[in-house]
């Protein structure tokens, strides 16, 4: 007789008992252990996915009333032994309580869905401690990145990703299959030794921002207080003007262009330092040092954060003429200049500089935002290589080379205006041109077709070191200089 055969259609100890009819023949009977909030949820999930489920307490009683009718509340032990696959949805400090259900669980996958409330670096994860404590059984780590919430709600609406890793690869396919038959994707991660990793996930703060968003908020700061100083202080201080109220909107979107235009440059100057690194070393297998390797793979959320600043900006502008300042501003002009009886304050070169500065602007801002959609996974996923690198790139460098003439238009003349140097400070302009300037700059050097020849060399593995250096006789040489063949 076969097992499914041999295991009774009700099971003892209830009347909410499901008949095992309701599920599939020779689908694995699911035990959880534990009736906490995960507990309950993953028992919904796995009723609805047409699993039969038996819940181990230490309460029974006390907790049936809390799962579905179809599944089965019973003791640790009679779940342990009913279940072929068991999820342990018990906090980590008190896995050792199980012991006793060593022989029960021998043979058996155990699902370990625990996480740590701090990171853990150095092991061993709590996944490894579960391996050790149930030798005889196969512990999987897995679906502690699937809050109780999501499993609740189903995985339309949240996560779908599973993580799993495990030493046994039966037990890791039997949890990938549940895993898929619940609706999720199951990710293998490997070995149970990628447990650690799979633990600290859910326990990370944004690890890859921190350092785009400091940099952001630093430079905020900084051209904020630049710009404060020069447009607000500087008037009070010499002329006892107050000018207070440009706090609020005009200091922060002057302020706002400057922090896009420096972190935009800052997306680009990496790759750079990386070219003109590999051309100096005059190869590619040399590993970068660790801050540019960091750097170059915080480059997208560089350049949301451009991004976000640049949209800002543009809103900011769009509210200028709305407020009240502006308006009064507006009509004393008007009023003094009917006083001095100038009939036309039509400048020409103003208008023009004003409409060519709003259209770069417009189409940098437009440019930035296809850069920002097509960085988003599910975007990015539908493009080729090439495609993606000729946005990311091409148009990436499009974007800020309009970004860079939109901030000279601004400028204009007015570097050569000593006026504009209050308190000895150049102009903001100046500062924020010099990085995205540098950056163009070096773009451009690397298409000098020698450099970009070498550069695509080294690209394709052309190593310098690997050049042998063929030394003439005396006779032959000419200057005493080397004659350097590439062989
Ligand atoms: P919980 O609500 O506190 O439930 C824990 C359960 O463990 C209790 O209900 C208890 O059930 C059982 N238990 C067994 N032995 C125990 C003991 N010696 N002392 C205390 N309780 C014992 O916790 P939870 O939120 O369901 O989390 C359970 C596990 O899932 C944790 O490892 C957690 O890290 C993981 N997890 C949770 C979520 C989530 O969203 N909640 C998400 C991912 C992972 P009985 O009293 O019936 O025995």
């Amino acid at each position: 007789m076969s097992d499914d055969m041999s295991r009774p259609l009700i099971r003892g100890g209830g009347s909410r008992h499901l008949e095992a009819s309701m599920s599939e023949p020779g689908t694995p009977v699911i035990g959880i252990l534990g009736t906490g909030d995960f507990s309950r949820s993953l028992a919904g999930r796995l009723v609805a996915s047409g699993y039969q489920v038996v819940v181990g307490s230490r309460t029974p009683k006390r907790s049936v009333a809390l799962f579905p009718e179809e599944a089965e509340v019973t003791s640790q032990m009679e779940a342990a032994n009913q279940a072929d696959l068991v999820f342990v949805a018990v906090f980590p400090e008190h896995h050792s309580t199980l012991v006793e259900l060593k022989p029960a669980l021998a043979g058996k996958t155990l699902v370990d869905v625990s996480n740590s409330l701090q990171i853990n670096r150095d092991g061993p994860s709590n996944a490894e401690k579960l391996s050790n404590l149930f030798p005889e059984s196969y512990v999987v780590k897995g679906f502690n990145t699937i809050s109780a919430w999501t499993l609740q709600t189903g995985p339309r609406d949240g996560s779908r990703q599973v993580f799993l890793c495990s030493d046994s690869h039966k037990a890791k396919s039997s949890v990938m299959q549940l895993c898929r038959r619940m609706g999720f994707v199951p990710v293998d991660m490997g070995l149970l030794s990628s447990s650690l990793e799979i633990e600290n996930l859910p326990l990370y703060l944004f690890p890859s921002w921190r350092i785009p968003i400091l940099c952001t908020l630093s430079l905020f700061i900084f051209f904020y207080l630049y710009n404060f100083t020069r447009d607000v202080l500087q008037p009070y201080i010499t002329a006892g003007q107050s000018v207070f109220y440009k706090m609020p909107i005009e200091t922060v979107n002057v302020t706002l262009p400057s922090v896009a235009l420096v972190m935009l440059a800052l997306v680009y100057l990496p790759g750079l330092c990386a070219a003109f690194l590999q051309l100096w070393w005059g190869t590619k297998y040399s590993r970068f040092p660790d801050w540019l390797d960091r750097w170059l793979t915080r480059r997208k959320q560089f350049g949301l954060c451009s991004f976000l600043c640049a949209v800002l900006h543009a809103i900011y502008s769009l509210s200028l003429p709305m407020r009240k300042s502006a308006r009064y501003k507006l009509i004393n002009v008007a009023l003094k200049q009917v006083k001095e009886g100038v009939e036309d304050s039509w400048v020409d070169e103003e208008v023009w500089r004003m409409e060519l500065y709003l259209s770069v602007g417009i189409m940098a801002l437009g440019l930035l935002s296809l850069l920002a959609v097509t960085s988003l996974p599910s975007v990015a996923n539908t493009v080729n290589w090439r495609e993606f690198t000729f946005i990311q790139s091409t148009l990436g460098y499009c974007a800020l080379s309009m970004a860079t003439l939109h901030t000279l238009l601004f400028g204009w003349n007015r570097a050569f205006v000593p006026a504009q140097y209050r308190f000895h400070l150049p102009p903001t302009f100046m500062l924020v041109l010099i990085l995205p300037l540098v950056v163009l700059l070096g773009r451009l050097a690397l298409f000098v077709p020698c450099v970009s020849r070498r550069l695509r060399q080294i690209r394709r593995g052309w190593e310098k070191s690997q050049h042998v250096r063929f030394t003439r006789t005396d006779g032959d040489c000419h200057n005493g200089l080397e004659d350097v063949s590439n062989v």
